[in-house]
């Protein structure tokens, strides 16, 4: 019930659309309810003879009626889509937002098919309920109301009969609510399941298919498939009884008033024209419940889909803006040659608030301008310290600071606006060279691009590309080597500017030649900047004025290599290992 409240809050701002959606509910009725009394006149007319001249008006006003109700109809349509479509593209911009604000921490705990099929199935799925059940809520209320208060009028027994069939009506689904509930959700579970998991199967395709398992992988997707198939027939199962017994009380309403209305004829109490008009209008009454209750069904998706989109709205953003700040800057990136340094002090950290630490106790300082290397093996942390530096994450213990300010004073904005990164693998957008670079700076011109292009040795396969600047690239783009899309990386860096240059084994993916390349590149960025480079290849930090070495998430040595070397430590170790 929750949920279904909370859905109101969706369309906020939009209460006077739904009074027109109500509106126009109400005028599709009224056009019914005129219909019924038109008919049920010139029948009286017709078998008692009276009155006959009056048939042709009558004829006129039903068409009339049909009429007038097509166009409502439509209208009707129309404008539920046009404000549907305002709610639904609010919501996923609030969805958006919000998964980028909780940021890797909720990438890494969702998966892709999962998150995918929330934001675009989940939210259309909405539509029924939002635009079509929830005003006839009302129209059901107040149209079947006011003609069960008519029918009463008329005559109170067959009156009573229609209050009872039309309590029926609205029972039965609150009723069976607790029930659909649970089913429709595991529904939804096994239909977002299947979506994830076929994602998966697709993106790992050549994975599949060189491990030869590709039956394999097939059958399990056929298996959820199966799983989703059982779900929906339990849907359908209790929403056709549902539907069902909707159905039976508003046909048994409709029988036994007529019938009530004919014995109350035979005992003088009510007069022919009446048992028209009471057989008529009561079939009216009851069609708002039951499209009241067609709506409710084909709205069930959405119910459970509303929940899992509230889930996500819910979920707490551990790292915000500072308070006191509200997000406003310190003023650091403002000097164009200002350029911090970092501090490390006694930081401990482990993953989802975890026992299981990932860095411990970690103290370092880097001097602005300076070039530092961090090595150790796979595992030892380095990447971790590098989320916390950017503050994806918050350390259990310790602090770090960047210019002498703890980064937590920082708007995230600024303090990321003070870093480039360029990671291992680097993502390319759907879009042109020219876009993906725009990515590091929306205003660049043409010539900055290619300045920037040119000083991460980018320029030169860029050129040789089918459309040069303009080709397409990233998914469903043309393929580039792992060598080039370091140097597009590199290019977006050179791009941004920023004092501090982060490289996470930046060269690891790629060969040796595009090493080379990327090296020079690389020695004319970090000139004027605080440059963290971690690699794997010792050979890439030959230029790094100090080597911090990680073992087991512990900083366990530092200083310059042939320091490191005499002191025949881990370095030492990592070292020999390489040379052979
Ligand atoms: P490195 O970069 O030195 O290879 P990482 O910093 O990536 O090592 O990883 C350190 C430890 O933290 C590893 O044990 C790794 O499994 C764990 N880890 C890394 N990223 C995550 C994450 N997003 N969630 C949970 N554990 C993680
Ligand atoms: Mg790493």
């Amino acid at each position: 019930m929750k949920t279904y409240l909370r859905m109101l809050t969706l369309l906020q701002g939009m209460y006077g659309k739904l009074i027109v959606k109500i509106i126009l509910g109400l005028l599709i009725t009224v056009t019914y309810v005129g219909q019924a009394f038109a008919v049920a006149v010139s029948l009286k007319s017709i078998f008692l003879a009276q009155g006959l001249e009056n048939l042709p008006y009558l004829l006129a006003f039903i068409a009339a009626m049909v009429l007038l109700r097509v166009v409502l109809l439509w209208a009707n349509e129309v404008y539920g889509r046009k404000t549907i479509h305002v709610v639904k593209t609010r919501l996923r911009e609030k969805l958006f937002n919000k998964m980028l604000a909780l940021g890797p921490e909720f990438q890494s705990a969702n998966r892709t098919g999962t998150v995918q099929s929330i934001t675009t199935d989940g939210v259309e799925a909405l539509e029924p309920f939002l635009i079509m059940y929830l005003p006839q809520v009302i129209v059901t209320i107040i149209g079947s109301g006011f003609l069960s208060r008519f029918i009463w009028q008329l005559d109170w027994v067959p009156g009573l009969v229609v209050l009872c069939g039309v309590l029926l009506a609205i029972a039965v689904p609150l009723i069976s609510t607790p029930v659909t509930g649970k089913i429709i959700l595991g529904y939804w579970r096994s239909y977002a399941a299947l979506n994830a998991q076929y994602i998966d199967a697709m993106q790992g395709i050549t994975t599949l298919k060189v491990f030869n398992v590709s039956k394999a992988k097939g059958k399990e997707l056929a298996g959820k498939a199966w799983e989703l198939y059982h779900h929906s027939m339990k849907g359908l199962t209790v929403s056709l009884l549902d539907s069902t017994i909707v159905s039976w009380a508003s046909a048994a309403g409709i029988g036994f008033a007529t019938a009530a209305g004919a014995v109350r004829v035979m005992g003088g109490h009510l007069e022919l024209a009446g048992l028209f008009i009471i057989l008529f209008l009561t079939v009216e009454c009851f069609r708002p419940l039951q499209d009241l209750s067609r709506y409710w069904h084909q709205s069930y998706m959405g119910l459970s889909a509303a929940k899992n989109i509230f889930d996500i709205l819910d979920q707490e953003v551990k790292i915000n803006d500072p308070q006191e700040t509200m997000g406003q800057n310190l003023g650091f990136g403002e000097n164009e040659k200002y350029i911090p340094d970092i501090e490390i002090k006694n930081v401990s950290f482990a993953y989802n608030g975890g026992s299981r630490p990932a860095l411990e106790d970690v103290s370092m300082k880097i001097e602005p301008g300076e070039t530092v290397a961090i090595v150790g093996e796979s595992g030892s942390g380095k990447s971790t310290l590098i989320n916390l530096i950017l503050r994806f994450y918050e350390p259990q213990q310790g602090e770090i600071t960047v210019g002498g300010q703890n980064i937590r004073d920082y708007s995230l904005a600024e303090l990321r606006g003070l870093m480039s990164v360029v990671f291992q693998d680097t993502y390319l957008f759907y879009g042109t060279v020219v876009d993906n670079l725009r990515i590091a700076k929306p205003n660049a011109g043409m010539e900055e691009l290619i300045a920037a292009a040119k000083l991460a040795n980018a320029h030169e396969f860029i050129k040789d590309l089918k459309d040069g600047y303009d080709t397409v690239i990233g998914e469903r783009g043309i393929k580039l080597s792992g060598g080039q899309r370091q140097r597009l990386a590199i290019a977006r860096a050179v791009l941004k500017d920023a004092p501090i240059l982060i490289l996470d084994e930046a060269t690891s993916n790629v060969d040796a030649e595009s090493e080379q390349k990327i090296q020079e590149a690389l020695d004319r960025l970090t000139q004027t900047k605080t440059t963290i480079i971690i690699a794997h290849r010792l050979s890439t930090i030959k230029n790094a004025q100090r080597i911090f070495v990680f073992d087991n998430r512990r900083l366990v040595e530092h200083g310059r290599h042939h320091e490191l070397v005499s002191a025949k430590g881990t370095y030492f170790r990592l070292v020999q290992a390489q040379q052979a």
